[in-house]
């Protein structure tokens, strides 16, 4: 038996054992990047010798879309493609478009580092239906950022792609800067200096304990409230609120009138309460959880022949079944879980 409760207009909604709604898809499209963030694909685990997924293993655009409709038809209003790095998928304007089809859809989006960002691509995204983009860029000078990288990508690239965005109407641009620190605690008043007034979002990611590979240590992270104080001395802030029920950032504005700063504090105060969000792999396995051990996997039961009336009742069960807090149970200890690595089902 589903958890089903009333929503309106008269449709019953999915929800999950702690009455979260499956509201937000994210999908991976391909375990592929082209950085080596040591907090992500340290380039010790993710090196020649790692064996990356082969074409077959990965979902087709066409196996995305059904999905995505399925999902949609369970309540999820909102996508977003990630990886690896998305726009290594080739003719992922293609995808775009396909998913910018599917009714329920209100929001489409998608997280990349921004190296392959063209004015061209910006273009070709935005006109197949992209609605807004992140970019993710963890310093503003090219020692931290190439260390963050790892792999000899400068800032220039980034700020590139971020304005080829702009130009695009992909609007606002998110700019995710994940903190740890040690390594660019320091630029967090330079970002924040550089995207005040800019109409960018900055967000500051808390450094999470996701995957296994990344050495992750609390004392790396630098707590959402310590970045509030800082930035609150520096320009004076003050809290803007929550867009929405299930927004992963906290919203902080500054008093001046010169925009606005995210915080995503998933460490330090966990919003596991609301959290509406299912990732899917780029090989076909749902994940209920960012930190989850174990996917379920889709691809196989699409490529059997299941119906899309099967599919959507395997999802609804998973779903319903749902019991992930993660985030709010995590204890000092790195958890001795065999969790699934970011870079696999995207953040
Ligand atoms: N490659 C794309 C990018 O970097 O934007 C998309 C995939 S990446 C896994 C999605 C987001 O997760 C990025 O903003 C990245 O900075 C963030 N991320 C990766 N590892 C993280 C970690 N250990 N803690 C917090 N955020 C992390
Ligand atoms: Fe690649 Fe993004 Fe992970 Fe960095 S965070 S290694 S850019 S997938
Ligand atoms: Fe959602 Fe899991 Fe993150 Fe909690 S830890 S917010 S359940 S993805």
């Amino acid at each position: 038996m589903l958890n089903m409760h009333p929503s309106p207009p008269n449709s019953p909604q999915l929800v999950d054992t702690l009455r979260r709604p499956l509201r937000d898809l994210r999908i991976s499209v391909t375990d592929r990047c082209n950085f080596r963030c040591p907090y992500c694909m340290p380039k010790h685990i993710f090196g020649p010798d790692h064996v990356f997924m082969e074409r077959p293993q990965l979902l087709t655009f066409e196996e995305i879309e059904r999905l995505a409709r399925i999902a949609a038809g369970l309540g999820v209003t909102k996508l977003r493609l990630t990886g690896g790095e998305p726009l290594l998928r080739r003719q992922i304007d293609k995808l775009v478009g396909m998913l910018a089809r599917v009714p329920g859809i209100q929001d489409l989006t998608l997280t990349t580092n921004g190296a392959a960002l063209t004015p061209e691509l910006a273009n070709a995204l935005q006109a197949a239906g992209l609605k807004r983009i992140t970019i993710s860029l963890d310093a503003l000078d090219d020692a931290t950022f190439g260390a963050m990288n790892d792999a000899g990508f400068t800032v220039a690239r980034v700020l590139q792609a971020i304005e080829a965005a702009a130009q695009a109407g992909l609007l606002p641009v998110k700019v995710n800067m994940v903190v740890q620190r040690s390594v660019n605690a320091h630029s967090i008043v330079p970002m924040a200096r550089h995207f005040r007034g800019s109409g960018h979002i900055l967000r500051y990611i808390e450094y999470m304990d996701v995957g296994t590979t990344n050495g992750w240590k609390l004392a790396e992270v630098v707590p959402a409230a310590e970045i509030v104080r800082l930035l609150d001395a520096e320009f004076g802030i003050e809290p803007a609120g929550r867009n929405y029920t299930g927004e992963v950032a906290e919203r902080w504005r500054y008093r001046d009138g010169s925009g606005e700063v995210g915080i995503i504090s998933s460490v330090t105060q966990p919003f596991c309460g609301d959290c509406t969000r299912a990732r899917i792999s780029a090989d076909g396995r749902l994940y209920t959880c960012l930190f989850a051990a174990e996917g379920h996997d889709l691809r196989t039961l699409m490529r059997a022949g299941a119906d899309d009336a099967h599919i959507q009742r395997e999802l609804a069960q998973i779903w319903a079944r749902r019991t992930d807090r993660y985030s709010e149970m995590r204890s000092r200890e790195t958890i001795p879980l065999h969790k699934v690595e970011m870079s696999f089902i995207g953040g």
